[in-house]
């Protein structure tokens, strides 16, 4: 194209509406300043394209370096929830963690501390990059100390591109020489718990990208020590379980409430049952079916009640393959959810049979025992009934005798003879009542009496005991106490002749008082309350529940001092027993003692009929058959109705007793 042409050409394009003069000269020149123009605005067109073009290039290479950005992030994250989803334990998870932002963020090395929270002090878990030991200054750092331990305490997250110079960056040297640029470090928080720090350095600088993303890792990181921690818990938890459950002798079972599943059985069930724990995982009720068909029904209800809830404690038989039978004894327990609905039921199983065995020969044993016992009771009060009757003979033959002519050393001895017997008859009658009692064979009679006059009657007979040694002897029963009552007099006065009797024997001077209180009453029954106090020589404290057992003296020398067997006590606190009461002592040694006893007594509605002695006038010229099998009995009756001016007809036994009656009746003879 010619300088005018392309002139033209360049006008027409830039200024279309505009008309131009021209010279052949001026049309050299403009040409030349056009073609000028041309190429310049052509290059500047050029140039404008170019620049264009290369700032397109500069922002897809930004766009293109932030996708890549993106897409490192995005895979780190994945590597961090795969790492903690998939790790085997907490160390693992956390090294998977620091490996992922050594190879995705290009950290140059990235760590990761838990904390130990008992000790304040983090402790390095997790060491990836440049380096990867565990130990050294870093290994455990205590919270508030270095820039990790800050970040801990401060609970704010630190980074920086500007390693060099940054104060918190401690050791520069290193971090020049190692060409380290950024580092970034948050603390590891879960619901506002610390439970660690992360940390990563890099040899150039973070984007604000990464480190927001940082950010929410930290945040799964932290997330994931919990889980991690958790999961450990529990299997330690479960693995205690686990041994403890296997290593006992007890089977552990575990069952689902609803579908009845077996969801655990401890390996013994193969000892005990002698099945498979496989065969009840397949059939959870084939533990039933082991029970022995007498026991069945019962193990069938226990198991109903168990399911619904209901802790139950049973005992039952089971037959194992080998055609052995075991004694089982099953515990359940109901385990309930948050909402009070019945889960799982749970239960200890053991086999007793051992036990069972021990028990039953321990039963035998013990009826053994009791037969003996019983057997020797039974013996020993036949054998004091039989000595009874003889010692009657004597005491009662020396009594007649003593009534007889005698020369002043004959009545000593006699009297003698007569005191000894006496002693030997209450020994017998001791050992009586402590085999009747141990027997079972002691019955309390039942009547209505007074029970001033029956107490007075019987402190007239210690009378002349006590004023023989000089002691005063009183008794005293408010005016509440009442005086008709229904027990049993003769083993109450048995009780008072005893404590009484004890308390003048171990009395040298003073007194001895008997005393009667209310303690409590109802319209039918009175508890009352005896006192027998004496200033004798007291018991010492050591001594004080052990006399109340048989056979125990509070002083061995009392036996030689005193006489007396040990058994008086024994008898009293199990005949007070008997009338619904008991007894105890106060004492001390060379002070006195006082013994107190409570018994329940009937109250029988209206007035109490009075004791009215016998008087022997009144017996005179009276027709009495004596019947008894003993001739020494029978001979020493007679002589003392015939001294009494009765008129006694004797017999033998039940058949001349009949006829005797037979015969006086013919005769008119009232008996
Ligand atoms: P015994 O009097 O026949 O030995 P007890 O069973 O009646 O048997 O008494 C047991 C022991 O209790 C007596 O030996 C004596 O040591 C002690 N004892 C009982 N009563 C008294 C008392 N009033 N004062 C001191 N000691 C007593």
């Amino acid at each position: 194209m010619t300088g005018m042409a392309a002139f033209e050409a360049a006008k027409m394009a830039l200024f279309p509406h505009v008309t131009i003069w021209r010279s052949h000269a001026m049309t050299i020149a403009v040409s030349s300043i056009v073609s000028t123009l041309i190429a310049y605005l052509v290059l500047r067109r050029q140039s404008e394209l170019l620049v264009s073009a290369f700032a397109e290039i500069s922002k897809r290479k930004e766009a293109e370096d932030a996708v890549a950005e993106q897409v490192r992030l995005m895979t780190f994250s994945a590597d961090v929830g795969l790492a903690i989803t998939r790790s085997t334990d907490l160390r693992d998870m956390l090294q998977r963690c620091s490996e992922g932002a050594v190879r995705h963020l290009g950290a140059a090395f990235a760590r990761i501390w838990t904390l130990n929270e008992a000790e304040n002090v983090l402790e390095l878990r997790a060491s990836a990059g440049l380096h990867t030991h565990l130990n050294g200054p870093h290994g455990r750092v205590p919270v508030g100390k270095l820039k990790i331990g800050l970040i801990a305490q401060e609970r704010q997250p630190h980074f920086t591109n500007q390693v060099i110079g940054d104060p918190r960056v401690g050791d520069q040297e290193w971090a020049k020489r190692e060409g380290m640029v950024a580092f970034a470090g948050y603390p590891l928080i879960v619901e506002d718990r610390l439970v660690g720090v992360t940390a990563m350095f890099a040899r150039r600088p973070l984007s604000d990208f990464t480190l927001k993303a940082l950010a929410a890792v930290a945040d799964g990181i932290a997330l994931g020590i919990e889980r991690k921690r958790a999961e450990e818990a529990l299997r330690q938890s479960e693995e205690r379980f686990r041994q403890l459950a296997e290593n006992i002798r007890e089977v552990f079972w575990m069952m689902d409430a609803k579908t009845h599943q077996v969801l655990y059985i401890s390996p013994t069930y193969e000892d005990a049952w002698g099945r498979t724990c496989q065969s009840l995982y397949e059939e959870p009720l084939s533990w039933l079916e082991a029970i022995l068909p007498e026991d069945r029904e019962q193990a069938n209800s226990f198991f109903e009640r168990q399911i619904q809830g209901e802790q139950i404690n049973s005992e039952y038989r089971i037959v194992r393959p080998d055609r052995s039978v075991r004694w089982i004894r099953d515990r359940a327990f109901p385990i309930r959810d948050y909402t009070g609905q019945l889960h799982r039921v749970v239960g200890i199983a053991e086999d007793i049979t051992e036990h069972k065995h021990s028990e039953e020969e321990l039963r035998r044993a013990k009826e053994a025992a009791e037969g003996a016992s019983r057997a020797k009771s039974e013996f020993l009060a036949n054998m004091s009934h039989e000595i009874r009757t003889p010692l009657n003979g004597i005491i009662g033959m020396t009594e007649l005798a003593l009534d007889t002519e005698l020369t002043p050393e004959q009545g000593e001895y006699l009297a003698m003879v007569k005191s000894s017997a006496e002693t030997l008859l209450m020994l017998v009658n001791d050992i009586l009542d402590f085999s009747k009692i141990e027997a079972d064979k002691l019955d309390l009679d039942q009547t209505d009496f007074n029970l001033r006059d029956s107490l007075g009657e019987t402190m007239k007979t210690l009378a002349p005991r006590a004023h023989q040694k000089g002691l005063e002897l009183s008794f005293g029963a408010p005016h509440e106490v009442p005086d008709g009552v229904r027990g049993d007099p003769t083993r109450l006065r048995q009780i008072i002749l005893n404590l009484v009797g004890n308390a003048i024997k171990f009395t040298e001077q003073g007194e001895v008082t008997l005393r009667v209180e209310t303690e409590s009453k109802t319209e039918d029954e009175a508890l009352l309350r005896f006192a027998v106090t004496d200033t004798g020589i007291g018991i010492a404290r050591e001594k004080q529940q052990a006399i109340f057992e048989a056979f125990v003296q509070a002083d061995g020398s009392t036996t030689r001092k005193f006489g007396g067997t040990g058994l008086g006590l024994a008898i009293v606190s199990q005949l007070v027993a008997m009338m619904g009461g008991r007894i105890w002592v106060e004492s001390e040694a060379g002070r006195g003692s006082t013994f107190y006893f409570t018994a329940r007594f009937g109250l029988p509605q209206g007035a109490p009929e009075r004791v009215v002695p016998n008087e022997a006038a009144s017996l005179c010229d009276l027709p009495v058959l004596v019947v008894d099998d003993n001739a020494t009995n029978r001979r020493i009756l007679e002589e003392i109705l015939l001294r009494w001016r009765m008129k006694p007809a004797l017999a033998e036994g039940g058949c001349t007793a009949l006829a005797a009656l037979e015969h006086a009746s013919d005769l008119g003879c009232p008996f």
